[in-house]
C-alpha cells in the first residue's frame, strides 16, 4: 500500500497498524502540520510531498485522517437504520441456504448497489462499518449525499475510487459532503479532470490522503473481509486500472470489477487470486470489451449485478448478458430495477429490489 505519490510496496498495511496505535497521540499534534500532507496529490506535488515522505510521517497522515470530526447531522450517527431489520419487499433471488430470513444475532453485510444513471455506486455495511465503492456522475452527488444522510452515516470507514472516470468519481464529492471519510482507497494519485480536482479539494479538507492499494492488501469490515486482487500490474488506461476488489462474509462472496476490461481480467486470471464469487458487479456496465467467457468461468456468479443507466454506448451489450446467462447467472439491472440490496448472512444471500434503500 502506497499514499499519495509513494512507490508501491506490501508491507505497508502491517507496518501503518503497528505504528498507528504507538502514534495516537503524537498524531494529533503534529495534525495542523500534516493538512497539507493529506492534501489530495491533485495539486501536482504529489510527487515531492507523498512519494518523499517518509513512513511515519505517511502514517501519521493517515492517523489524522481517522481523526476527522464528522460534519453535523441531524440523523443519528452510525446507524444503520436497516441493520437487522427484515426487508420489506420479497426477495427477487438468494443463494445458499438465506432463501429464508437470516438468523436476527447474525452478522449482516449488505450490499446497496445504488441506481446512479449511467455509473457505479455500492455502498456496503456490516456491523456497523461502512464501505463506499464509487458514487455515481457529478449530477448523482445529490443522491449519494441524501442516502447516507436517509440511512445516518456520518462516517465512511472507507471509501474506493475504483478509477478516476467521472461515472464512477463523480459522485464522491456528494459523498464527502455527508459524511466524514476514514482511509480513501485509489488506484492513482493524480488526474486531471475538474471532476477528481473537485474531489482532491474536499478529501484536502478533511485532511486524508490518496492511499493506492497493492494486490493482496486487504481490511476487515465488521465480520467481513475486503481484499484487494487488481491491478496486479499498473496500466496507462483507466478502465485497466480499475481497483477489482472482493469482499468475503462467511461463505459468501462479492466481487467489485470497476470498468476492468478484458486486459486486466487476463492479468487477474494469470495472477492466481481467487475470482469466485456468488455476486459479480458485472465490469464496464456490461460492456462487450469486459466479461469475457474465461473470466466469467472463474467468478462462476450466481448473481450478476449491471449498474448502468442511459447511454450511447450500448450498455449493457446482449452479447454479455447472453455470456451472463451462459453461465448460469440471474442477471439484475439498476436500470431496470433501481437500487439492489443485496444481503449476506455468511451461509446465503438475499437480493431484492423495491424499497433497497429505504429502509
Ligand atoms: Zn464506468
Amino acid at each position: 500500500m502506497v499514499l499519495l505519490g509513494a512507490p508501491r510496496g506490501g508491507d505497508d498495511v502491517r507496518l501503518g497498524r503497528f505504528v498507528k496505535t504507538r502514534l495516537r497521540i503524537a498524531a494529533l499534534v503534529v495534525a495542523a502540520g500534516l493538512l497539507a500532507l493529506g492534501g489530495c496529490a491533485a495539486g501536482g506535488d504529489s510527487g515531492e510531498s507523498g512519494g518523499a515522505a517518509p513512513e511515519p510521517r505517511v502514517e501519521r497522515a493517515v492517523e489524522v485522517a481517522e481523526e476527522v470530526e464528522a460534519p453535523a447531522s441531524d440523523a443519528p450517527s452510525g446507524v444503520d437504520a436497516g441493520e437487522g431489520a427484515a426487508d420489506s419487499s420479497a426477495p427477487l433471488a438468494g443463494t445458499g441456504d438465506a432463501a429464508s430470513a437470516p438468523a436476527p444475532d447474525a452478522s449482516l453485510l449488505k450490499v446497496r448497489f445504488i441506481d446512479v444513471g449511467q455509473g457505479d455506486c455500492a455502498l456496503i455495511s456490516c456491523d456497523n462499518q461502512w464501505l463506499l465503492i464509487d458514487a455515481g456522475p457529478p449530477q448523482a452527488s445529490s443522491t449519494v449525499y441524501s442516502v447516507l444522510r436517509r440511512l445516518g452515516v456520518a462516517r465512511l470507514d472507507y471509501l474506493v475510487s475504483t478509477h478516476p472516470d467521472a461515472d464512477h468519481a463523480g459522485g464522491i464529492s456528494g459523498a464527502l459532503e455527508a459524511a466524514a471519510c476514514g482511509t480513501f482507497y485509489s488506484p492513482t494519485a493524480e488526474s486531471d479532470t475538474r471532476t477528481w480536482r473537485s474531489l482532491c479539494e474536499r478529501l484536502g479538507r478533511q485532511g486524508v490522503p490518496i492511499t493506492i492499494p497493492a494486490p493482496g492488501d486487504s481490511f476487515s469490515l465488521g465480520a467481513a473481509r475486503v481484499t484487494f486482487l487488481g491491478p496486479v500490474h499498473p496500466a496507462s488506461d483507466d478502465n485497466n486500472n480499475s481497483l477489482v476488489l472482493r469482499i468475503d462474509h462467511g461463505d459468501d462472496s462479492f466481487l467489485f470489477t470497476g470498468d476492468a476490461e478484458h486486459e486486466e481480467e487476463s492479468d487477474l486470471l494469470s495472477s492466481g487470486a481467487n475470482l469466485r464469487a456468488d455476486v459479480l458487479k458485472v465490469g464496464h456496465h456490461g460492456s462487450a470489451g469486459a466479461s469475457s467467457p474465461a473470466f466469467l468461468a472463474a467468478v462462476a456468479p450466481q448473481h450478476a449485478v449491471i449498474s448502468v443507466g442511459g447511454n450511447s454506448y450500448g450498455h449493457p451489450t446482449d452479447e454479455v448478458l447472453r455470456r451472463l446467462t451462459a453461465q448460469g447467472a440471474s442477471v439484475l439491472r439498476t436500470d431496470q430495477g433501481g437500487d439492489i440490496l443485496a444481503v449476506s448472512a455468511g451461509d446465503g444471500i438475499v437480493l431484492t429490489t423495491k424499497g433497497a434503500i429505504d429502509e
